[in-house]
């Protein structure tokens, strides 16, 4: 049995791992940077190792000295979240020399999927459908010209040891084909070491489908059902929800059934996710397969009722899964919101700082998994992401009005962060009628990006005049759209919202 576990990573990932180790009455080992002394997941685990200086190639990636704090501190067994070194083969193969559980897959299934060429065959080989493309890796300017007339445009060019959306080149025209390869190649080789690059079909207006895996090490593989992932932002998701308002009945079950013959084909053992492209005809394909955790994992959660980290745990203590997939079924709705320390009307500039004042949601059906708190100072070397909301509803419409309400409630101060960009998704017309696809985002861009409207502006002037007016009666706030205004305990007005109205009057 495992009975104290490094994780090695941070923010809200390490957080939400030490949450489900608590309940498991599994003591938890920390690292952390220079610049994560204060961090929420410190303070949460039993106990806590510097593990270097700020930039992650330093600290977080530097698996020797992860191992050698493991061992020092008594840990039997690692977690490595999602990012920095979960999808690390030589990782795993490390801490499995070392005698350290990894809580992941075999190193051969991390290599295997790891490699999109090599993933795209294997699934080949196993009756799971893939997007129409090369079978091997492009070999040069002759070979790419051959793939596209065989697939016809438009195509995508990609990374072989792509991920985080990096690395892909979209081809419309004859004329840019060569020059893309050219680029993707470079890409790939600064971002991955690896120049190595396919060509796919583009699939025109796809939706980005995902299915959870469990499997054990004795053959058991179930499907935790799919998730709607189509929200993007530079192929990167933003926002994901179950189930997926696109599937039908005989189309969850058939991709489920695939995504269960794409795990078992590499005798996956673990938690991982089969990822698809679904085309608008309801054809779906193999993108790839992650073999970890997913940010998006607790929408999952919330729909079953399984804690997908305490699965994680005991499939790597050697148990047998506890249920079949006849066992498993949906309730109700979720959805998740990333919450990101950018700017999204400036470009998501990036706005790392002093959290002053932070003012989280609550109430039925609100799960908030994050690692901030006041006076804690994002810090600038790792990913924007500060927190996730993630709601759960009875239908999807009360899920919609739910987010709403836990995005206007969430007060975070002193940085900017993308809740107004959310919550305009949450309102937007083809959002709730359940009908987008990938384009989502750049579709609706005017609308979503939208600094104000003349008539909103006006509105929040008029609310600012009536409140400054009514200073001295016993107004004490005043709300009008994307705008409000506070009187604090010293008798202040505070706004939240449009500083520039205020500034004009
Ligand atoms: P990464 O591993 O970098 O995340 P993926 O292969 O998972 O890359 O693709 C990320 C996103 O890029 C997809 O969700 C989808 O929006 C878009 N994409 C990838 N391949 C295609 C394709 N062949 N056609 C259309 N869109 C694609």
């Amino acid at each position: 049995m495992i009975k104290k576990v490094l994780i090695a990573n941070r923010g809200e990932i390490a957080v939400r791992i030490i949450r489900s180790c608590r309940e498991l009455g599994i003591r938890t080992v920390a690292i952390y940077s220079d610049a994560d002394r204060a961090s929420m997941h410190v303070r949460h685990a039993t106990e806590a190792y510097h593990i270097g200086p700020s930039p992650s190639h330093e600290s977080y990636l530097n698996a020797d000295k992860i191992i050698e704090i493991a061992k020092l501190s008594g840990a039997d067994a690692i977690h490595p979240g999602y990012g920095f070194l979960s999808e690390n083969a030589n990782f795993a193969r490390k801490c499995n020399e070392a005698g350290i559980i990894f809580i992941g897959p075999s190193a051969e299934a991390i290599t295997l999927m790891g490699d999109k060429i090599t993933a795209r065959q294997t699934m080949i080989q196993a009756g799971v459908p893939v997007v129409p493309g090369s079978e091997h890796s492009v070999a040069g300017e002759e070979n790419v010209n051959e793939i596209v007339q065989a697939i016809g445009l438009p195509v995508i060019i990609k990374a072989s040891a792509g991920g985080g959306g990096k690395g892909m080149r979209l081809v419309r025209e004859a004329s840019e084909l060569i020059p893309s390869l050219r680029l993707a190649q470079s890409e790939a080789l600064s971002a991955f070491g690896n120049s190595t690059v396919y060509v796919e079909k583009y699939i025109d207006s796809p939706h980005h489908i995902e299915f959870q895996i469990l499997a054990d090490r004795f053959g058991n593989t179930v499907h935790l059902f799919e998730r709607e992932c189509s929200v993007q932002r530079r192929h990167q998701k933003v926002v994901e929800e179950t189930p997926s308002p696109f599937l039908t009945p005989e189309l969850r079950q058939r991709m489920g059934e695939a995504a269960v013959a794409a795990a078992k084909v590499v005798a996956y053992e673990g938690a991982g996710t089969v990822e698809f492209l679904v085309d608008a005809n309801h054809n779906f394909y193999f993108l790839e397969m992650n073999t970890r955790l997913q940010v998006e994992h607790p929408i999952t959660e919330y729909t079953t009722g399984i804690d997908i980290v305490k699965e994680q745990i005991s499939i790597a203590s050697g148990m047998p899964l506890s249920f079949g997939q006849n066992n498993l079924t949906q309730f109700g709705h979720s959805i998740e919101c990333r919450i990101s320390a950018e700017d999204p009307f400036n470009n998501f500039m990036p706005s790392p700082g002093v959290i002053r004042h932070v003012s989280q949601p609550n109430g039925l059906g609100i799960r908030i998994d994050s690692y901030v708190y006041e006076g804690y100072e994002v810090p600038m070397y790792y990913d924007p992401m500060i927190s996730k909301v993630i709601v759960w509803g009875r239908t999807r419409d009360e899920a919609i009005e739910r987010m709403r309400r836990a995005l206007f409630e969430y007060k975070i101060d002193g940085i900017k962060t993308s809740t107004a960009f959310l919550e305009r998704i949450m309102r937007n017309k083809s959002f709730k009628n359940g009908i987008y696809d990938t384009h989502f985002i750049d579709m609706h861009g005017d609308e979503l990006f939208q600094r104000h409207t003349d008539e909103s502006a006006v509105c929040a002037d008029m609310a600012i005049i009536a409140a400054y007016m009514d200073y001295t009666s016993k107004i004490e706030k005043i709300a009008m759209g994307d705008y409000s205004l506070q009187r604090n305990g010293d008798n202040r007005w505070k706004e939240y919202g449009l500083k520039k109205a205020v500034q004009r009057i």
